[in-house]
């Protein structure tokens, strides 16, 4: 099977962390940045890199973006660019197109533009900083909708030698320990009699309240 083939529109922070990552899980990278200094500092960690100026339609058809299985606009600070290199990237038929937004209304133009995934680095990172900072159980959560999430919770030494029915999240709380991830590897679907241990990590889906009402129980 041919390895996944991704084009990055800029190559600041978010643009070089995600063509290094992804190239670390095996795929192929191309590195696009107007800055001949950044392309020098990625050439060598990415499959290929080009200096030009990622809103050149010219250029975006002569390195053949349609033929990526995606494109990721990594340009943050100049939002027009951002804008004109999203548009060209869908205008010439690349399938998944993903853009970074800096702000609501940028990330809203991008959607408006047909982008199929807005991502806020700096702000979806600051909201999870601050609910590990005030939830120190919390390793990582993601959100299934507003009111639906899966948390990674570490199990506190309070727990410690207690089973799944002893603690009782569900009967208790309403929210369901799914995985246990311990030492020895994961448990998927554990059972009532399986038992918790200091700094295994509980995966738990459950309301928004209910893993909060949770995780207080247990602080
Ligand atoms: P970050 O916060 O991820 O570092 P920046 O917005 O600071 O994001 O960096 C974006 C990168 O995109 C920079 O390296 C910049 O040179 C590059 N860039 C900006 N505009 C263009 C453009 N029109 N064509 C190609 N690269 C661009």
């Amino acid at each position: 099977m041919r390895a996944s083939q991704f084009v990055i529109l800029g190559l600041g922070r978010f643009g070089s962390s995600v063509g290094q990552e992804l190239m670390e899980i095996g795929c192929e990278v191309l590195g696009v940045d107007r800055d001949e200094e950044k392309v020098d500092e990625f050439a060598g960690s990415l499959t290929h890199t080009v200096v030009a100026d990622a809103t050149d339609e010219e250029v975006l058809r002569s390195v053949g973006v349609r033929n990526f299985d995606c494109g990721v606009v990594a340009i943050g600070d100049d939002i027009q660019a951002s804008i004109l290199a999203a548009i060209l990237l869908k205008e010439l038929g690349v399938k998944q197109v993903v853009a970074k937004a800096v702000t609501e209304l940028h990330g809203r133009v991008l959607e408006r533009i047909g982008v199929d995934r807005v991502v806020y680095p700096e702000r979806d990172m600051g909201i999870r900083v601050a609910h590990q900072l005030t939830s120190p159980n919390l390793l990582d959560f993601i959100e299934l909708s507003k009111e639906y999430t899966i948390a990674e919770l570490t199990v506190p030494g309070c727990l410690s030698g207690k089973s799944l029915a002893n603690v009782n999240p569900r009967g208790r709380f309403g929210c369901s320990v799914v995985a246990i991830n311990k030492a020895r590897g994961i448990v998927i679907a554990p059972n009532a009699d399986d038992v918790l241990n200091e700094k295994d990590v509980m995966v738990v889906i459950g309301t928004n309240e209910q893993i909060e009402q949770f995780q207080h129980s247990i602080r």
